[in-house]
């Protein structure tokens, strides 16, 4: 006897039908019909002997259309037995596109309850406990922070580490709740940013940087696309009214109110793309920018955000997918802190189907070492800092 579930943390996909013995059929659940158009995590759990499981993923029904998940499947499927520390990838199969969905051939052995995912997962309760225990571990070095609480009451926690006093840098990932790459990138910087190494002791001399992984936990629980609670997108974060007062959702107005008390001197906004088929050349990364420079009216924070900008095209990854800067609409954090504030971002798209948790945090680690040290730069040399 296997079933299949997506009745978990993170858990994601509806419609679940048993077609035979060792065959399923499920749909995704998307947010958005484009771009945000659904994804997959689901457990096989089989209670009989040894057997290979083909499930069909099918998109969304409820757009009645094609929707962005033909274009924005993964190279790698992950897999792991539930209860085991790590995924790996399910192995031999490249995924196509073949009549309106994905077929997967999934071997489960026998009484094993097998998580199967297009992303490397990184679940609120994991996460939480990782930032915990580096509090806990590494006094002296860092310290437990919270944003404050999410619509249904969970924390919304970080690390900071650094002076108080320095310039400080803020990043943060999960706007975009299944962008799970993103969030191992960013506990990576927090992980760095308290540990031993030589470098992160400087860095802790000269800045104060608070990282959270998760800026939008309910999300990430309830195994959402792109919403939060309300259904909200944290990533366009003042809807229709890019000059209303605070943004729309409950968890950017946290940030917000933080960001307007707190003026970090930098922000960085990791997100994750899936596709591949239409991008450039591996690892598949990208960036966005505001378009106007002249946002930041101040002439030293011009020169600091295209001093960024040139950190993130020459430095990084980041022109793997378009070879140019996506760019950031009026209706986004990113570009109203540049307005109203003169705050400079670093947004960065880490590719969820070419990057599990090592390589997320490898390819994180690189992006905030390369902008951290731009910014000092600046900072030390009073070309940035007003
Ligand atoms: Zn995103």
């Amino acid at each position: 006897m296997i079933s299949l579930t997506t009745d978990f943390e993170c858990g994601h996909g509806k419609n679940i039908e048993k077609l035979g013995e060792d065959r399923f059929r499920l749909e995704v659940d998307g947010d958005k019909q484009q771009g945000y158009s659904g994804g997959y995590c689901f457990d096989l759990i089989n209670e009989g002997p040894a057997a290979e499981v083909t499930v069909e993923l099918r998109e969304d029904s409820k757009w009645g259309g094609p929707t962005g998940f033909g274009v924005a499947f993964p190279t790698t499927t992950w897999i792991k037995p539930v209860g085991f520390h790590r995924f790996r990838p399910l192995r031999g199969q490249y995924p196509e596109w073949v009549e309106g969905g994905l077929t997967l051939r999934v071997p489960v052995e026998q009484g094993q309850r097998l998580r199967v995912s297009m992303t490397y997962v990184a679940p609120y309760s994991e996460i939480s406990e990782n930032l915990r225990e580096f509090a806990a571990q590494r006094t002296g070095r860092c310290e437990l922070f919270s944003v404050g609480k999410s619509v249904q009451g969970r924390e919304i926690l970080g690390l900071r580490a650094g002076t108080p006093g320095r310039p400080k840098v803020f990043c943060v990932a999960g706007q975009h709740p299944h962008e799970h790459a993103g969030v191992w990138g960013v506990l990576g910087i927090a992980d760095f940013m308290s540990s031993l190494l030589p470098e992160a002791e400087r860095l802790r001399d000269r800045l104060d940087v608070v990282a959270v992984p998760i800026v939008n936990p309910d999300g990430n629980v309830a195994g959402r696309s792109a919403f939060n609670a309300e259904r909200l997108d944290m990533y366009l974060a003042f809807g229709e009214t890019p000059d209303a007062e605070e943004p729309e959702a409950h968890e950017s107005r946290l940030l917000w109110r933080w960001i307007g008390e707190e003026r970090p001197a930098l922000w960085l906004n990791f997100h994750c793309y899936t596709g591949w088929q239409l991008n450039s050349e591996y690892p598949f990364e990208g960036w966005y920018e505001v378009e106007d420079h002249g946002l930041f009216r101040d002439p030293g924070q011009r020169r600091l955000y295209e001093a960024l900008c040139d950190t993130l095209r020459l430095e990084t990854d980041a022109p793997s997918t378009h070879e140019r800067a996506s760019i950031h609409r009026p209706t986004t954090l990113c570009y109203q802190m540049a307005r109203r504030y003169g705050i400079p971002h670093a947004f960065y798209e880490l590719n969820n189907g070419t990057s599990g948790k090592h390589a997320a945090t490898l390819r994180a680690l690189n992006v905030f070492r390369r902008v951290v040290n731009t910014l000092l730069h600046h900072t030390d040399t009073g070309r940035g800092v007003k």
